[in-house]
């Protein structure tokens, strides 16, 4: 976002920010509203857009509400929609949004849950209700698995919590982000991400390991067939609940063979999506974002630029685990071709040198006229940037292609 809206001709500083990033403030914490307050006093800043959601779920946009400081974000409540699983279902069926069948208990009713897992043949999904770091969702395929994950949650869980258990469904995920007022949205191109590990969908989820828009199968039809079921309901239900709702909307689906299903929303751009999905936007997002501030977004167009583009993590060895060394000097950068885009991610600058500093250090996008060109540009390009135990997820943007029902 920071080097779009620099593009777009914003004076960007990033809290906290990172080694890439020319104006980051690494000694502010993105949830500290009294701190980020007098920073944009001193320096002048009169526009906050909010990357990740913690900010958003603590409240941010309220803390400023009244204030001469705008923010591209949700209020608190609108943050719900991401934050609490079983608040966002019961909403997706307030408003008629296609979804899975779910089921929702209290923790004083794990042994209900047992019991209906069981009647499904745990063909279940469990999802804990709250932000859980993408660790609160277990996808099950047999009574087995289902009740170890009853286990997990409540040995992760102390006091008490609420959770969903969700019909499992099958089909390819896509991601639509959108930016909206509460009363119309602006769609990006149609995304999908590669969450686990390793290559083939194998191993553990991570915080995505790679993105590619736009994606070939989500064809119009597809595209009208989510707007029906999916977005426009959800529009109405903003509007009839009169949530204030200025930001990023999230939609992750699901094609199934019963049509399109929702099974998530966020309420701000994915990483690694953005990392596409911003270079492929020909419009000014600076411009989109005042207008949907303003109040003018019915106004606004939005331009894609053509071709494909496509990012490839470059992690930790060890990431996703707990623990992993960092700290390693990250070169090559300045050997890439300049049409690569190179998106700091967990880096820091060290005694002037630039180190890793988690797990997803850095995201290398390459753009091409098909995607398969993007891949193979990207993928080479990415050999030249090393640091110690770098790992590179190999089949990103390479799924088969899938056939859908209907
Ligand atoms: P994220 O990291 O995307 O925020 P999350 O932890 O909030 O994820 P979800 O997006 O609800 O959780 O689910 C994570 C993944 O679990 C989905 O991308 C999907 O692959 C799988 N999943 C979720 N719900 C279902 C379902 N009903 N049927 C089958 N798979 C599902």
């Amino acid at each position: 976002m920071a080097w779009k809206l620099t593009r777009d001709g914003a004076t960007v500083h990033v809290l906290p920010g990172n080694g890439g990033i020319p104006n980051s403030h690494p000694e502010i914490s993105a949830t500290d509203f009294p701190a980020i307050q007098s920073f944009c006093e001193t320096n002048g800043v009169k526009l906050i857009v909010v990357g990740p959601e913690a900010p958003l779920a603590a409240g941010v946009t309220d803390y400023f509400a009244g204030s001469n400081i705008r923010v591209f974000g949700p209020s608190r409540a609108g943050a719900t929609l991401e934050s609490s699983k079983v608040w966002s279902k019961d909403f997706m069926r307030r408003h008629g949004v296609a979804t899975a069948m779910s089921w929702q208990y209290r923790s004083d009713k794990l042994e209900e849950a047992r019991a209906k897992a069981t009647e499904l043949d745990g063909q279940v999904v469990v999802k804990y209700d709250g932000l859980a770091a993408g660790k609160g969702v277990y996808v099950c395929s047999s009574i087995d698995e289902a009740q170890a994950a009853l286990d997990d949650l409540q040995q992760q869980h102390t006091g008490w919590f609420s959770f969903l258990l969700e019909e499992k469904l099958s089909g390819p995920e896509i991601s639509i982000i959108g930016v909206t007022d509460g009363n119309r949205v602006r769609l990006l191109a149609p995304s999908q991400d590669h969450k686990q590990l390793l290559a083939g969908d194998q191993g553990p989820n991570t915080g995505g390991m790679g993105a590619y828009c736009p994606v070939p199968f989500a064809d119009d039809n597809v595209l009208a067939a989510i707007r029906t079921s999916i977005v426009d309901p959800t529009l109405l239900g903003l509007q009839n609940e009169q949530f204030d709702f200025k930001g990023f909307l999230y939609f992750g689906i699901m094609l199934t063979p019963q049509g399109p299903k929702l099974l998530e929303y966020n309420v701000r751009l994915g990483d690694p999506e953005a990392e596409v999905l911003l270079p492929a936007l020909e419009s000014s997002l600076l411009e989109l974002i005042e207008s949907t501030l303003d109040g003018t977004l019915a106004q606004t167009t939005v331009w894609q630029r053509p071709g494909y583009y496509v990012g490839v993590v470059l992690a930790s060895g060890g990431y996703p685990a707990a623990q992993f060394p960092t700290g390693f000097p990250i070169t090559g950068l300045d050997q890439l071709h300049p049409s690569i885009l190179a998106f700091h991610g967990a880096t820091r600058q060290q005694d002037g040198e630039l180190v890793t500093s988690g797990g997803r250090v850095m995201v290398l996008v390459g753009h091409g006229n098909e995607l398969e060109d993007a891949v193979n540009h990207v993928y080479r390009e990415a050999e030249r940037v090393k640091f110690k135990d770098v790992y590179i997820r190999t089949d990103i943007g390479q799924r088969p292609e899938p056939t859908l029902a209907g």
